[in-house]
Order: structure tokens, then C-alpha cells, then sequence
């Protein structure tokens, strides 16, 4: 019996796991980590492309099924326990491959792309994350992510390479393209899950850039004003950005971006020429 509130919606045809494993791009000598095996079709598959597996899952009965099928094998390593909490910042250079629990989409894909940058915390505040470090102890370490192939809903596949000009283009967005590369790959029609869940999902590849797509002056900066920008986006910029103080049409002047605008009119390059130029304490 799947349990929903572990977002189990599970893929069986053979012929959609192998679309999904060859939209990965591995090599291999590559490790992949897989979150979420559930039964561990995937896994299987994957065990057999890549010299290591790393397949983590927080539901006990699954974890046991799958650790016992892979006593004897070396090459995948099943963990059990929540993938939020795991330590990536001590693997090697990595890949992820998964069918993602719907309920934490957003905030694996933060928890995973937040440490390939040089700031913590910048997404503080962004409904859904949950806090990385321990009171006191900040944890700095970045992870070696390589590339991300992920199973997710549909309308978030769209989220995530959206283009600035419409609904869809927000802090997922420009997150996600800011260290990475989406690519929205196929759509799978929710009938192929089991049990069938309320929407169609879609795979995304998503490789991580060497360095971001774009130079910013203060990483924290540039997505403390993506956030307050997007907290109000119906709002237009002269009055959003009036919470950080000071004048913000010369502000706006100086980034040569008219304050009639709504935050998802601007180019990821827009909101660093406003992180560039914020000079109000
Ligand atoms: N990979 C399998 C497949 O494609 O059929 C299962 C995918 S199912 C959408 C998501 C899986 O993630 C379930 O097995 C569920 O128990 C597991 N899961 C849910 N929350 C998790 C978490 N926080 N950490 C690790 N695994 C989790």
C-alpha cells in the first residue's frame, strides 16, 4: 500500500525508467545518488550504468527491501533516512537521478544547489526551505553536484526554465539558471504512476555550471533582491524594492531599469545590475 504522505507514486514501465536513465548523461565511472529508490526499478538500472549508487529512503519497510536486495552487491549503497538531511558536502563529484517525492521538490532542489554557492542562507525566507545549519555552527563546505535529472510535476518543470515575461518566471527560475542549466527533457502523463496522482510530471536535466551564469558583486545581495522583488509581483520595482531603504528611483536610475516594471519582466542580468548598484544603507 503507498503511503501518499511519503509522495509514493511509483513508475514501472521499463521503457520510460531507461528514457530517464539516458536522459542522464552517465558515464560509467560516475556516482549517482538517487533519492527516493521506492521498490528500485530505477535503481536497478542505474546499478547497472554507473560504478556507484548511492539510493536513499526514508520509508523503513522499502529501505529493507532494497538493502536486502543489494546485500551482495557492491556498487549500490542504500541509506536510510531522509534526503534533506543528507551530508552531499562529503561525497565526490556526484549526479543525482530521481523520482522526487512531490513534497519536497522545491526545497531538495534548494537544499542540493544551495551549497554550489558561496553564500549560506541567501534563500532564507523563501517559502518551503528548510534550515541548513545547526544554530551556531554554519556550515560552508560546497557540494561537487554535477548535474541533476529529477521526475517532477509538470508545472514546476516549467517553473524552473521559464524565460522572464510571464506567470511561470520567478526565484525558482533564476535560482535554478543562475547555477545551472535546465533542460525541460519529456512530459510523462500521470497515468504511468502508480497510484495515479492529480498531475502530469515532467523529467528535467539540469546541469550545474563551473561557475554561475552570470558575475555578481554580493551573491546575498542579488537574491535578497530577487526574493523581496518576487514577495510582491504584481507590485511594480520603485514600489517593492521601498523596504530596503533610501532613494530608490536613483537606485533604479543608476541599474537603468524603469521603475514601472514588475519583477518578472527582468533578465537574471537586470536583478544583478540592481545587486551592482545598491549602494542605500
Ligand atoms: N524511485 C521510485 C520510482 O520511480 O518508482 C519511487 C519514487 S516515489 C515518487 C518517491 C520515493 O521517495 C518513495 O519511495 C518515498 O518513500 C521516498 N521518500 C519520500 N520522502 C523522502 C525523503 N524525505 N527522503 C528520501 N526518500 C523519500
Amino acid at each position: 500500500m503507498a503511503k501518499k504522505r511519503l509522495g509514493q507514486h511509483f513508475l514501472s514501465d521499463p521503457s520510460i525508467l531507461k528514457r530517464i536513465v539516458g536522459t542522464a548523461r552517465l558515464e560509467p565511472e560516475d556516482l549517482v545518488v538517487e533519492i527516493g529508490p521506492g521498490p528500485g526499478r530505477l535503481t536497478r538500472i542505474l546499478a547497472g550504468a554507473v560504478r556507484r549508487v548511492i539510493a536513499i529512503e526514508l520509508d523503513e519497510a522499502l529501505y529493507r527491501a532494497l538493502r536486502d536486495e543489494y546485500a551482495q552487491e557492491e556498487n549500490v549503497e542504500v541509506v536510510y533516512g531522509d534526503a534533506l538531511e543528507y551530508p552531499y558536502e562529503d561525497l565526490p563529484e556526484f549526479k543525482v537521478v530521481a523520482n522526487i517525492p512531490y513534497y519536497i521538490t522545491t526545497p531538495i532542489i534548494f537544499r542540493l544547489l544551495e551549497k554550489k554557492s558561496a553564500h549560506l542562507n541567501m534563500l532564507k525566507g523563501v517559502q518551503g526551505i528548510p534550515p541548513l545549519e545547526k544554530e551556531g555552527m554554519p556550515d560552508f563546505r560546497t557540494n561537487r553536484l554535477k548535474s541533476m535529472t529529477l521526475t517532477i510535476q509538470k508545472e514546476v518543470a516549467e517553473r524552473i526554465v521559464a524565460r522572464p515575461g510571464g506567470k511561470d518566471y520567478g526565484v525558482l527560475s533564476i535560482m535554478v539558471q543562475y547555477l545551472g542549466d535546465p533542460e525541460l527533457k519529456f512530459i510523462i502523463p500521470k497515468q504511468a504512476f502508480r497510484p495515479v496522482p492529480k498531475v502530469d510530471s515532467a523529467v528535467i536535466y539540469i546541469r550545474i555550471r563551473e561557475h554561475p551564469a552570470v558575475n555578481v558583486r554580493d551573491e546575498e545581495q542579488f537574491f535578497r533582491i530577487v526574493r523581496t522583488a518576487f514577495s510582491q509581483r504584481r507590485k511594480m520595482l520603485s514600489n517593492s524594492l521601498k523596504s530596503f531603504g533610501g532613494d530608490v528611483k536613483e537606485w533604479l536610475d543608476r541599474a537603468e531599469i524603469e521603475g514601472v516594471r514588475r519583477p518578472e519582466t527582468l533578465s537574471i542580468g537586470d536583478f544583478v545590475r540592481l545587486a551592482d548598484t545598491f549602494e542605500i544603507s
